[in-house]
């Protein structure tokens, strides 16, 4: 079964007079896989990602994650790796501390807990800066240590939501090296939001473009680039 198979998604806020922010928004993602949800500003990108994290209830559709559907669940059910925009880390805890929080709430032991943060830390390139606090990072160490939070939750789905746009130009071609070997190591399915083509291009093998709601293309990155 595929790392993500959403069905459907629709979602309006402020009511019969509001905005419909997603209509029948439809999207799978295999294990292994990227895929880009590409589209402006204010085109439902985040409303989609948001629903299928839990975070946002849809009027109408289905998530399924691996083959299990998870449109009831909460958030902590669901099993998914997120990291946002503003990937806010615990300022008071060990880089450590931070991304072994998702394990340890789903009642891991803290040893174990700590086990799988390391290795998490390990896939970013960061296995030496556990002790650190966060506060003491740069912005490309602090974006790593929010991926390897998400990676750390074990999950088959990775939910990226502009992942790099906090950063500096150097930093975002750096880590959009990194970010590519990463999903290739990790073998997780990974949905990927952006409004940039280059990181659509870099990133993703498909590619799904979405215009006020709705999904008005989709296919692999290079061909969707040659016809827009
Ligand atoms: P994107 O991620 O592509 O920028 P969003 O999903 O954030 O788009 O927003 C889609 C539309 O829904 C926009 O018009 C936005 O203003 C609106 N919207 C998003 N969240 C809310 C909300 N909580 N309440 C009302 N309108 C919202
Ligand atoms: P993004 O840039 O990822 O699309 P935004 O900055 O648009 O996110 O939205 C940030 C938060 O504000 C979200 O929780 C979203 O639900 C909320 N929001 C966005 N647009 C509106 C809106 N028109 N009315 C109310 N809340 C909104």
């Amino acid at each position: 079964s595929p790392a993500l198979d959403a069905q459907n998604l629709s979602k309006r806020y402020g009511g019969v007079n509001g905005i419909q922010a997603a209509k029948d928004v439809s999207l799978t993602v295999e294990a292994g896989e990227t895929v880009a949800l590409l589209g402006p500003s204010g085109c439902g990108k985040s409303t989609v990602l948001r629903i299928i994290a839990g975070l946002e209830v849809p009027d109408s559709g289905a998530v399924q994650v691996g083959g299990r559907d998870v449109t009831a669940l909460p958030p902590e059910a669901r099993h998914i790796g997120l990291v946002f925009q503003d990937y806010a880390l615990f300022p008071h805890l060990s880089v450590l501390d931070n991304v072994a929080y998702g394990p340890r709430v789903r009642g891991l032991p803290r040893p174990t807990a700590a086990a799988q943060a390391r290795e998490a830390l390990a896939l970013v390139n960061l296995a030496e800066l556990g002790s650190r606090r966060v506060t003491e990072l740069s912005g490309g160490q602090a974006q790593r240590v929010a991926l390897a939070r998400a990676l750390a939750t074990a999950s088959p789905l990775l939910l990226l939501d502009e992942p790099l746009s906090n950063l500096d130009e150097r930093l975002r071609a750096e880590l959009r090296g990194e970010l590519r070997a990463l999903f290739a190591r990790v073998g997780a399915g990974v949905l990927l939001v952006t409004h940039d083509q280059r990181e659509a291009l870099a990133l993703a093998g498909r590619v799904a473009v979405m215009r006020a709601g709705q999904i008005v293309q989709q296919g692999a990155a290079r061909d969707v680039f040659r016809h827009p």
